[in-house]
């Protein structure tokens, strides 16, 4: 019998592993990887400096240890290269050559990818973007490298500003640059992040907003930064954190259909009905939520659907917690589609913004430790997103 393939082993990859071991013990099952097949947290890496964590000892279990738990093969350093979803076939390139996977159903979570943004210099070496643990082990080795603190990072958007706080922790000068004139612009009314910006100001991080990086080159004592307002300074090292792109070319060049994400129905089934796609690189009826309790929604009603008892995705209100411990915040925006009117309430230590449409609550801005608490209360009023 050919087996269920997962295709990537990330934390969508990997629950849904999990999940399909519960609803059946037996049920073939081969996941497929380009990397080395770790299971690690993701959440955990832009808060393992002050956790106080070592690259090597994030990882909770290797190709051995997973291929043994969850009961399956699982094939690493290997990438797909191609589907033929005709024959039910996969092109695989691993280190014996290239070879044929033949597949029962196929899952794609295959993630999304840092996007980059173009920057002259000879500096751009140390420009390092962070979306896995071997990512992270070069960050890492290399910041630990340098000679003085001092961090550039680009973006500030939820991960730009987590590793800008984890840094910050750990003695780090900080500067964040973004072309955005406010920090997690993309996710908070501008009167939330002023005082989101003012309180990480307050703690030391310092933001250069409404600009971006044009030039990097290696000096003598680090590298030299140039910004688009013509402002000049030196820091050691670079993180990117522009932002991630959901990985769609496999299923593109299978003729899915894509839109931002791999387009997929509440089944998570793609335009092809033995494909199905989930985690970061799936666009749920329209929601791209590139987050840990959407792919754990994803892998138990996959997991059902797989193992022949068809189920819908469903979507509770899914709060998510931006771990800045300098400036706490729980971030449940509404739909985009929305027209919602928002309420300020300004606290001693934060801020309680509330997205309504007449009476009903439909997302929600908490900063601030006495804000943060009201997260469970709050998230019982939101109505469910996807029912
Ligand atoms: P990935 O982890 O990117 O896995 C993709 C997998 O696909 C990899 O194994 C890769 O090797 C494989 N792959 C890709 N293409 C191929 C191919 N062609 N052939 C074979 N294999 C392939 N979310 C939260 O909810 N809360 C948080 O606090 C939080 N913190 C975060 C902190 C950081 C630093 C980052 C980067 C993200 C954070 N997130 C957080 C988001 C969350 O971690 C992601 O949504 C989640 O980890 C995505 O998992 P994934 O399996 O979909 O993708």
């Amino acid at each position: 019998m050919n087996p269920i393939v997962v295709v990537g082993s990330g934390m969508a990859g990997y629950t849904l592993a999990r999940e399909l071991r519960k609803a059946s013990a037996e049920a073939p099952l081969l996941i497929i990887t380009a990397d080395d097949a770790i299971n690690y947290s993701k959440p955990v890496l832009s808060n393992a400096l002050s956790g106080g964590k070592l690259p090597e000892q994030i990882g909770m279990g290797d190709h051995a240890k997973m291929t043994e738990q969850l009961k399956a093969s699982i094939m690493a350093h290997t990438q797909v290269l191609e589907i033929d979803k005709e024959n039910k076939t996969l092109t695989l390139r691993t280190d014996a050559g290239i070879v044929t996977q033949p597949y029962a159903k196929l899952v794609l979570a295959v993630g999304a990818s840092p996007i980059r943004i173009p920057i002259e210099g000879d500096g751009t070496s140390e420009v390092y973007a962070i979306n896995s643990l071997i990512d992270y082990k070069t960050f890492h080795a290399s910041l630990a490298q340098k000679k003085s603190k001092r961090v550039l990072l680009l973006g500030a958007g939820l991960i730009g500003c987590e590793f800008a706080n984890d840094l910050l922790t750990t003695e780090h000068d900080v500067t964040v640059v973004d072309l955005a004139p406010r920090p997690l612009g993309r996710l908070l009314p501008q009167e939330v992040a002023i005082a989101f910006q003012k309180q990480l100001e307050a703690k030391g991080i310092r933001f250069e907003l409404a600009t971006t990086v044009k030039h990097i080159a290696h000096t003598d004592t680090g590298l030299s930064v140039t910004l688009a307002n013509g402002q000049t300074f030196e820091v050691d090292i670079v993180l990117s954190a522009i932002g991630l792109k959901p990985n769609t070319e496999l299923a593109h060049a299978a003729e899915l259909a894509i839109n931002r994400g791999i387009q997929v129905n509440q089944s998570l089934q793609t335009s092809h009905a033995d494909i199905y796609a989930m985690g970061d690189c799936a666009e749920v009826e329209g929601h791209l939520l590139p987050y840990v309790m959407p792919l754990m929604q994803q892998a138990r009603a996959l997991a059902q659907t797989l193992t022949g008892n068809p189920s819908l995705v469903h979507y509770p209100a899914m709060p998510v917690s931006v771990k800045t411990p300098a400036a706490p915040l729980v971030v449940l925006p509404p739909a985009p589609h929305l027209e919602v009117t928002w309420n300020f309430e300004e606290l001693e230590d934060g801020m309680i913004a509330k997205a309504t449409i007449g009476d009903v609550l439909q997302g929600f801005i908490l900063l601030g430790p006495t804000a943060t608490k009201q997260r469970m209360a709050l998230t019982k009023l939101v109505p469910d997103l996807l029912g």
